[in-house]
């Protein structure tokens, strides 16, 4: 039997999600509190309100014995929606000439595109499984262009296009 623990919100995140949904080990729900409340205090610079994220339960793989967790939405917007968004960014860069425009339209959409800051934050402040021969276990929308797994499949890119999946 796994002992499976559900992950509480912090000081500077909140669970939207029914806790029932991200069960998990405490290993792994211990890491992504401390990623999630350094993301939190990132955005909302301490200022009080919280930041919401949104889980939803896996099946397969390392969500079997609770070393997965899978996030749908943060800040009330899901990340099919934030990629979009980002995706929009990039091609509206790419048909500006002006360079000190082409850099406001980056920086702004680094700034404000909450679901690109929480991949990184977990990308870069996060400590995830690594089995061997296996890629780093963060997959999302921005896999391929962010890492870690940048020749990440098609089919697994397609499976995340709508959520983060990480794996302690
Ligand atoms: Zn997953």
């Amino acid at each position: 039997m796994v002992h499976r623990v559900t992950i509480c919100s912090g000081r500077n995140f909140r669970v939207d999600s029914p806790p029932g949904h991200a069960l998990m080990t405490p290993e792994l729900a211990h890491e992504l509190h401390r990623v999630l409340d350094r993301f939190g205090r990132d955005i909302t610079n301490g200022c009080g309100n919280k930041v919401g994220v949104f889980f939803k339960p896996g099946i397969f793989g390392h969500h079997k014995v609770g070393r997965a967790a899978d996030i749908y939405a943060v800040g009330g917007v899901g990340f099919d929606i934030w990629k979009r968004r980002w995706d929009a960014a990039q091609q509206k860069v790419a048909r500006v000439k002006n360079a000190f425009e082409r850099q406001t339209i980056l920086e702004n959409e680094r700034r404000n595109n909450l679901g690109w800051r929480l991949y990184k934050t977990l990308q870069n402040c996060g400590r995830w499984s690594q089995p061997h021969g296996f890629p780093i276990q963060l997959f999302g929308p921005w896999t391929r262009e962010e890492g870690a797994w940048k020749l990440i499949s098609y089919i697994v890119l397609k499976a995340h296009r709508d959520h983060i999946h990480v794996a302690k």
